[in-house]
C-alpha cells in the first residue's frame, strides 16, 4: 500500500503520473529535465548519461585495437553476469530492500565498489520503493504498461526526487539511502542541487572507482582486458534502463500458474535475468526483503550465492530469507489445490494418494533447492523468528 510519502517523493513529470504520454511528450519532457540552463538540478540526469557515454570509447578502442573473441566472451560475462549480479546484490537487495546487513564500514566500502560505478544510489533506491508501492499503476516510475520509452528514459523522467521536499521529507529520503555508504547533502545543499548527492562527491567517487578498476584490469590483462570489460559495461549501462520493462513482461499479463505466484503486479520470473543475476522478479515481488529470490530448484540465484560467500568471508552479519514462507504460503497450497484438481473421482482414498504423491514431489523439490544449505537454513529460520 502506497504511503503518502512515497506518493509525493518523486518529481512528477509535466504530463502527470496518471496519463500515458505520447512519444513526443516523453521526448519534450526528457530535454526539459536535462536542460542545465533551466535548473542546476539537471546535473544528476546529465551525470547518468555522461558516465554511460564515457564507457563507449573503451569499447571502440577494444574493437579497433585489441579485439579477440576470448575477450569478447570475457566482457560479455563480466557485464551481463557480474555487473548484473552486483546490481542485484548491492543496489537492489542491500540498498533498497535491506535484505542483509554488512559487518562494518570496510565491508560496505567493498560491497559498494565491486564493479565500476554506473548507477547513482539515489536514482535507483528511492524510486524503487515507489515501484514496489505502485507496481504497474499510475505513479510507478517505470510503469511497463506505458511502454518501452517511458521505462528507458525513466532515470531522467520519473526517478529523480522532487525538488521542493520539506526538510522533514528530505530527512526521510536520506534515511532511505544513508546505509548505502553515500553521504547526504544538507537540506541547504539539497535545495541548491536538487539531489541527495553532492556533484563534487559523486564525481570524485566515480573517478577513484573507475581508476581503481581500470588499473586492476590492466594489471591482469593490459589495455586489452581493461577496454574489453569497460566497453562491455556500456552494454549493461544501456540495458539496465529497460530491465524493469522486461521483468514486467512489457506491460502484458504473461504470468503463469505455478510459476508466478505474485498477483499484485505484472512481474514475471523471466529466465534470462533469473539465470544471470538471480533476479526472479515475480518471486521478488512476493517477498521484496528476501536475501534470495530463487525459491524453486530450477531457479538458481547467483546473487544469493555471492552474498553467501561474502558472509563466509565475514562481510555479512545477518539476512532475511523468505524461502520457507514461500513454500508455506504459496507453493504447498498450490500443490495441494492442484492435487485436488488432478484427482479423477471424489473418492477419499484416491484423493489422499494423489496429494501424497504431490507432497513427495514437493519435498524432493525443496530438498534439491536447499541441498548444501542446511547450516544456513538454521540461521535463516532463526533470523525470521
Ligand atoms: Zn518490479
Ligand atoms: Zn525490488
Amino acid at each position: 500500500m502506497a504511503t503518502p510519502f512515497l506518493l509525493r517523493v518523486l518529481e512528477e513529470p509535466r504530463y502527470g503520473w496518471a496519463a500515458k504520454p505520447s512519444t513526443r511528450e516523453i521526448c519534450r519532457e526528457w530535454f526539459f529535465r536535462l536542460n542545465i540552463f533551466r535548473s542546476r538540478a539537471a546535473w544528476l540526469p546529465i551525470a547518468g548519461w555522461f558516465w554511460t557515454l564515457c564507457l563507449f570509447p573503451f569499447g571502440v578502442v577494444f574493437l579497433t585495437r585489441y579485439f579477440s573473441w576470448w575477450l569478447m566472451l570475457a566482457g560479455f560475462l563480466y557485464a551481463m553476469v557480474w555487473i548484473g549480479t552486483h546490481g542485484t546484490m548491492y543496489l537492489h537487495r542491500f540498498s533498497t530492500h535491506r535484505a542483509f546487513k554488512v559487518r562494518n564500514g570496510l565491508a560496505l566500502l567493498i560491497l559498494r565498489n565491486l564493479t565500476p560505478k554506473i548507477v547513482p544510489e539515489e536514482v535507483y533506491v528511492v524510486s524503487h520503493h515507489v515501484h514496489h508501492a505502485l507496481s504497474d499503476k499510475a505513479g510507478d516510475p517505470y510503469n511497463a504498461t506505458n511502454g518501452f520509452l517511458y521505462c528507458f528514459l525513466a532515470g531522467e523522467l520519473h526517478q529523480p526526487i522532487r525538488r521542493d521536499l520539506t526538510e522533514k521529507d528530505y530527512d526521510h529520503v536520506c534515511q532511505l539511502v544513508r546505509h548505502t555508504g553515500m553521504r547526504c547533502n544538507s537540506y541547504e545543499q539539497y535545495q541548491r542541487w536538487g539531489s541527495i548527492a553532492h556533484p563534487a562527491r559523486l564525481i570524485a567517487h566515480y573517478l577513484i572507482n573507475w581508476a581503481f578498476w581500470y588499473a586492476a584490469f590492466y594489471a591482469m590483462g593490459g589495455h586489452a582486458l581493461a577496454t574489453a570489460l569497460f566497453g562491455w559495461s556500456a552494454m549493461w549501462a544501456v540495458g539496465i534502463r529497460t530491465h524493469n520493462y522486461d521483468l514486467h513482461a512489457f506491460g502484458k499479463d504473461r504470468r503463469q500458474d505455478g510459476v508466478d505466484f505474485d498477483r499484485g503486479s505484472l512481474a514475471v520470473n523471466a529466465i534470462w535475468p533469473g539465470f544471470v543475476a538471480g533476479e526472479w522478479h515475480n518471486n521478488h515481488h512476493l517477498f521484496p526483503q528476501s536475501v534470495r529470490a530463487g525459491f524453486l530448484w530450477w531457479q538458481p540465484d547467483i546473487s544469493f550465492t555471492c552474498i553467501r560467500i561474502f558472509r563466509l568471508l565475514g562481510g555479512v552479519t545477518e539476512w532475511r530469507d523468505f524461502k520457507p514462507k514461500f513454500f508455506e504460503r504459496h507453493y504447498r497450497p498450490y500443490l495441494a489445490a492442484r492435487g485436488n484438481e488432478l484427482v479423477p473421482s471424489p473418492q477419499a482414498e484416491g484423493q489422499r494418494q494423489a496429494i501424497g504423491r504431490l507432497a513427495n514431489f514437493q519435498r524432493s523439490d525443496e530438498r534439491r533447492a536447499m541441498s548444501g544449505a542446511d547450516d544456513d537454513l538454521v540461521s535463516e529460520r532463526q533470523a525470521q523468528t
